[in-house]
Order: structure tokens, then sequence, then C-alpha cells
């Protein structure tokens, strides 16, 4: 009824106006007709020659994005308040497509998901500027990822380890560590020439000032973007927000350059398009959600990859987040999304809660294409290591139940359990590639099974300082892909140096 009421009063106006500005008829293409507006959403009529993604003004100078193409109206996502836009006011089109700033300017300031900076630090001095949807550079201009982006993780550089230019899936339930790996990996980057770029997506403004604050406490901001759409922002720029993050990615991509950038989160992302979708009248499909929100997810990390060398050999590595509910990794978004990455790594409340901090399900997290990108000593230690946790696992659950062990199975369990303690990783003290490669060569050449596990802690951190002290070489050596028969030796007399040490003094 009110579709022809509008089709009515457009009638009218339609005739009315064309006998006013007959021979003007050019107009109609140029500019448009607010029909109505309301959550966030204006139906605009005329606009005819507006492209899907194209810009529009309101009168009052508030922007808006052209995203659905009806046969007569056009539906425009608005970036601000509706509050000063009225029915039947004009709509100009801008005859540009979405851009946003992009250049080495940014980089230590916080912008809104069209570029504005939101950080008081004044204008951002850009270097242009760029598209936001583009798309993905084909299959000619890639190579295969082959370098290591460390996150400084222990658990995930050695078990799922990370090349340049993969997707990998950071997925759990809230408050199970998500974020952590983020800031951790971020701040592990600082030294290596790696831009970071982390996209907060519909979370709660303080939250996103806390990251901010610990970044820029230690040193990290320097070498890092942040793109807020906050859970207050309206849902356009939430959706908006990791393709304008991603497009400031790809500056420093096209140029040679390694960027690494965290979506957080992409469940919050697919909310706001449904958002979105369901105001415009696009028909809902599995979980309310449009059918192409594949698409949107799919289109995003498509241009995370390494570039040929032909191109550069730049890369962007992306790590989306997602967040499930009750652990549920087959809900529709986070099998999509399993489904686009290279890998994933699933966190979970139930070892969170019991102390296993990051929280990583072993089993059931992977990287499919990292291992290529492992440094040699690493990836000889890690191979036994993820063995000798499989056999624990294994044994684990039955031992419960089994009183009088034999002794190979109680050497597993203790080894395993040594192991469990030794990947665990408090959050803010990324590690570097020689001393997680140490502290793994220690636990699985024995050197732990005799000691408390209580006691592992202490020992791990003064390991470190000793190696970090005496032996940077051995540690330098590795990460310039030293092979571990090169460095067995100076390991072995580094760990038992300190240990003699450590139990001198305990
Ligand atoms: P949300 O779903 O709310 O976004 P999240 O999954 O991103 O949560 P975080 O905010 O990263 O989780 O972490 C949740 C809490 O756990 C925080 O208080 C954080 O300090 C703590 N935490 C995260 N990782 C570790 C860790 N490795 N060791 C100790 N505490 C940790
Ligand atoms: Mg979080």
């Amino acid at each position: 009824m009110t579709i022809q009421k509008i089709r009515v009063e457009e009638v009218s106006r339609i005739i009315s106006e064309r006998i006013k500005n007959y021979g003007q008829a050019v107009e109609l293409q140029e500019t448009g007709t607010v029909l109505t507006v309301g959550d966030g959403i204006a139906r605009v009529y005329g606009l005819e020659g507006a492209m899907s993604g194209e810009l529009v003004e309101f009168t009052n100078g508030t922007r808006g994005i052209v995203l659905n193409l009806e046969e007569d109206n056009v539906g425009v996502a608005i970036f601000g308040s509706t509050k000063g836009i009225q029915e039947g006011e004009t709509v100009k089109r801008l005859k540009e497509i979405n851009s946003v700033p992009v250049g080495r300017g940014l980089l230590g300031r916080v912008v809104d998901a069209l570029g504005n900076p939101i950080d008081g630090l004044g204008p951002i001095q850009s270097d242009g500027r760029g598209i936001v949807e583009v798309k993905a550079p084909g299959i000619i201009d890639r190579k295969s990822v082959h370098e290591p982006l460390q996150t400084g993780i222990k658990a995930i550089d050695a078990m799922t380890p990370i090349g340049r230019g993969q997707r990998e899936l950071i997925i759990g339930d809230r408050q199970t560590g998500k974020t952590a790996i983020a800031i951790d990996t971020i701040m592990n980057q600082k030294g290596q020439g790696v831009v970071c770029i982390y996209v907060a997506i519909g979370q709660k403004a303080s939250t996103v000032a806390q990251v901010v604050d610990r970044l820029k406490r230690s040193g990290a901001m320097e070498y890092t973007i942040v793109v807020a759409a906050t859970a207050l922002d309206p849902a356009p720029m939430q959706f908006l927000a990791p393709y304008s993050g991603c497009t400031m990615g790809e500056y420093f991509r096209d140029r040679g350059e390694h960027v690494v950038i965290f979506y957080d989160d992409l469940s919050k992302q697919a909310a706001a398009y449904r958002e979105l979708s369901l105001l415009l009248r696009r028909p809902p499909g599995r979980e309310a959600y449009p059918g192409d929100v594949f698409y949107v997810h799919s289109r995003l990390l498509e241009r995370a990859c390494k570039l040929s060398d032909a191109k550069g050999a730049g890369s962007i590595t992306a790590f989306p987040v997602i967040e499930t509910q009750a652990g549920d990794i087959s809900a529709y978004i986070p099998t999509n999304v399993i489904s686009i990455t290279d890998g994933q790594i699933f966190l979970e409340s139930d070892l969170f809660f019991g102390g296993i901090r990051p929280a990583i399900n072993a089993g059931l997290s992977v990287s499919r294409v990292g291992g290529s990108a492992q440094v040699p000593a690493m990836k000889a230690v890690a191979g036994s290591l993820r063995l000798e946790l499989a056999q624990y696992r294994e044994l684990a659950a039955f031992a419960q139940f089994g009183s009088d062990l034999d002794t190979s199975t109680q050497k597993t369990l203790a080894r395993g359990e040594r192991l469990v303690e030794i990947l665990k990783q408090a959050q803010y003290q990324p590690i570097d590639v020689g001393c997680q490669v140490a502290i793994i060569f220690a636990a699985t050449k024995g050197y732990l099974d005799q000691k408390p596990v209580g006691e592992l802690k202490d020992w791990e951190s003064g390991l470190i300082q000793h190696l970090r002290a005496k032996y940077q070489h051995v540690l330098d050596k590795i990460k310039n892909r030293a092979k571990l028969s090169d460095v067995d030796a100076d390991l072995r007399r580094g760990i038992e140096e300190f240990d003699k040490g450590f139990r001198a003094h305990g």
C-alpha cells in the first residue's frame, strides 16, 4: 500500500518536475530525491546513472554509498546520522567510487572506516587515495607463501606456523584470548619491517582505546594503523571498515612491503551486513544472513596474498577473527570463513579457564601452508613436539582410569605435561624464534623431564635471559635459517650451562 502511495506521489512529482524542468531531463541522472529515510538507509528516486558502490551526498553534506539498484529507486547506506536528512530533499551523485586515504602518513594513526582521523592528532598526510573495493590479484600475479610471519607465540609459531601472504582464522568464544593474539603478533613485528593494521569492528570504543594504548606503550603504534568502526558506529561503517583497512594495506603490499592485518571481528561485520541487507529488503537466507554473505568475506580475504617477484614480492597476511557461540564452529559464518582461509587457530573456553593460555586447541588448529615458511630448526623441533603432544593427548584420556601405568606410558605422560606447560605463554611477551626453538629443543630432548612442572616457568625465563646474553649469535643463526644440526651442539651447551647454575641456585 505504501509503495503504491509512494508511486502515486512519485508520478505526480515527476510530471510536475518534467514540466518545470522541461529541457533539463539529463539532471535526473545526476541527482535524486529522498523517498524514505531511516535506520541508516535512504531510498532515493532518480540517480538513474548511479553505479553500485558509488558515493552520493545529501544536502547537509552527509555522504552515503549506493548499495541497491532497483527498478525505480536506489538504496543508499548512510555514513553517519540520518537526523539531518529529510524526505523529499535532493541527493547528488559524486561520480566517484568509495576510497580512503593511503600512504605512510597513516602509520601511528587511528582512523574511521572512511579514513578520517579519530585520534585528535590532526589531518592525515596521505599519499593519495585508494579505492576501497578492488579485485584481488590473479593467480599469475601471485607466488606461493614461503617466508615466516612470526607471531612470537610459541604454540602458534611451532604448531600452526604462519607464512607471509597467508590467511589464518582466529576463532573462539568470547573472552578466549582472540584479540590478545593480535596484539602480541603486532608487538612481535617490531624491527621486522612489517606494517600492521588492526581493524576493530563492532567493538566497544573503550576496548579499542585499550588496544591502542597497549600498542602505544610498547612502541608498536609507529608501524601500525588502527581502523575502528565501533559498536556505536552505523552498520555501513562496520561493514566497510575491513575493506578500508585492506586498501590501506595494499598500498604497502604493492610497493613490495609486508603487511599483516587483523579483522577483529568478521562475525560483527557479517551482522552489520545482515542488518543493512534486511533494511534494504534483500531476501534473508540461512540464519537470516543474505545469500551473498560468503562473498562479503571471500572477496575481502582473497586480497591477502603473496605477490610474485614481477609484482614486487610484497605480501598481506590476514588474520580474520570470528567469535563462536558455545564453541560451535559449524555455524554458518564460522564454516564460511573456515573454508575461505588457509587454516584456523581454535581457542577454547575450557582450556582458557583451565589455565592453558593461549587457549589453543592443538587438535583442531591447523595451518595449511605455513609449514613451508618455518625456519629449518623450528621445523625440526616442531615435528617431534607435535608428535609427542598427540601421543600425550591419546594416553592422557586413558590414564585417568588406569592406576598402575608402565614406565614408557609414565614417561610419555610426564613429557606431555611439560610440553603443555612450556607452550603456555603470558600476554605481551612475544618470544623470538631462536628462543622458541631453544625451549622446545630443551623440552623434546628430555632436559625438563626430571623437573617439577611448577618450576618450568622460571627455568624458561632464565634460559631466555642466559641465551640472549651469551648466545645471541646462535639465536641469530636460527633466525637466519640455520639447520638444527648446525646449532645442536651450541644449544646443548647453552642449556646445560644455564641448567647447572639454575639447579645450584634453586
Ligand atoms: P572478546 O570476545 O571480548 O573480544 P577475546 O577473545 O578477544 O575477547 P581477549 O580480550 O584477548 O579475548 O582476552 C580475554 C582476557 O584474557 C583478557 O583479560 C586478557 O588479558 C586475558 N588473556 C588473553 N590471553 C592471555 C594469556 N596468554 N595469558 C593470560 N591472560 C590472557
Ligand atoms: Mg577481542
